[in-house]
């Protein structure tokens, strides 16, 4: 069944604790004993909280349209998410160590007034690291994270037609006992992600109450992301200037724009050597250059910016509106 109630004072595991992992937890969903939940919602909650990311058992009896459905919204726990890869943020960061993480540690002093908050939406252009903060706390935590699309929170998606009937009525159950949850003395934490903030309702709003804006990297950033993948690879040759180049040449890219922008520089040395003759199969690490400013300069005429300045202000005014402002 459905895991018991934590012993951790308002935690409550989604995953079963024979795991050995009690009270690790980022998305606490539960708080009612099992009798107190119908089928239903049993299977809900079992199906969000397969305990390795995989799907339970029960889920192969299920139409495959739903599984699908499912398996879309648990994200994958990916140890190679660190806090250490994510740019910038620090705000955000910040945030979540004070939501997540120290009420982990010290649920004695995470009560009462304390108590944490009990949703989290990141928003803001794709491409931000809103995921990767997701995968990462999920990592920090060892819990599954059910990752909470804008479609999936919209009243427009609870009144779908195309739906298939029984999905429907299992997650519409699922948000119902959710809001029944609220009220009581139980912890829930929601982590939503979306770049289309504007199409959350206002019960959404409502569950999600620390909503954090997840901006365009800054130039300090963008820097740092591009000397970190290119020192991963053991490829980085960059002065301080070219850095700074760099970084002016790409105002407006989102982080997974940099990150594209870095791969194609990089081929550069590789294409150069090929362009020279040498055979694919006869090349030596040796041959390749560096990868140098020129490079970029050749990838930004073939990775664009992916985010408008208009779509930008429609965050912003959104922010304003809805969004945490600190
Ligand atoms: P989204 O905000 O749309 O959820 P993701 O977190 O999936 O974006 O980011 C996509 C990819 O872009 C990441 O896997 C990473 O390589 C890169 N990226 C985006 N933001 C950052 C960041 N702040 N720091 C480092 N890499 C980033």
């Amino acid at each position: 069944g459905v895991s018991p109630r934590g012993v951790r004072g308002n935690f409550v595991p989604p995953i079963r604790s024979n795991g050995g992992s009690v009270g690790n937890v980022t998305s606490r969903i539960g708080g009612k004993s099992d009798d107190a939940l119908d089928d239903t919602t049993r299977t809900c909650l079992e199906l969000l909280c397969g305990p390795d990311g995989e799907l339970p058992e029960k889920l192969r009896n299920l139409e495959p349209r739903l599984i699908e459905h499912v398996s879309n919204e648990i994200m994958d726990r990916d140890p190679n998410v660190r806090w250490e890869d994510i740019a910038g943020l620090e705000h955000a960061k910040k945030c979540v160590t004070e939501m997540v993480i120290w009420p982990l540690l010290r649920p004695d002093i995470f009560r009462g007034c304390r108590s944490p908050g009990r949703g989290l939406l990141l928003f803001g252009p794709p491409g931000t690291g809103k995921t990767m903060i997701g995968k990462a706390i999920a990592g920090e935590a060892k819990a599954t994270f059910f990752y909470i699309s804008a479609s999936s929170l919209t009243s427009k998606w609870r009144k779908s037609e195309g739906e298939h009937e029984s999905s429907r009525r299992l997650k519409t159950q699922f948000l119902i006992e959710m809001e029944g949850f609220d009220s009581g003395s139980e912890q829930i934490l929601l982590i939503g992600a979306t770049n289309r903030p504007q199409e959350l309702d206002e019960a959404a709003r409502r569950r999600l109450t620390k909503r954090l804006y997840i901006p365009l990297p800054s130039s300090e950033a963008r820097a740092w992301i591009v000397r970190n993948l290119l020192e991963k690879d053991g490829l980085f040759k960059l002065s301080e200037e070219d850095i700074s180049a760099i970084c002016r040449l790409t105002e407006g890219y989102s982080g997974s724009d940099m990150k594209n922008l870095v791969k194609d520089a990089s081929m550069g040395p590789l294409r150069e050597a090929l362009r020279q003759g040498i055979e694919i199969t006869q090349l030596k690490k040796e041959d390749m250059r560096p990868v140098t400013l020129q490079d970029f300069e050749n990838a930004l005429q073939e990775v664009r910016p992916s985010v408008s300045m208009n779509e930008l202000g429609t965050y912003e005014e959104w922010k304003k509106q809805f969004g945490s402002l600190s």
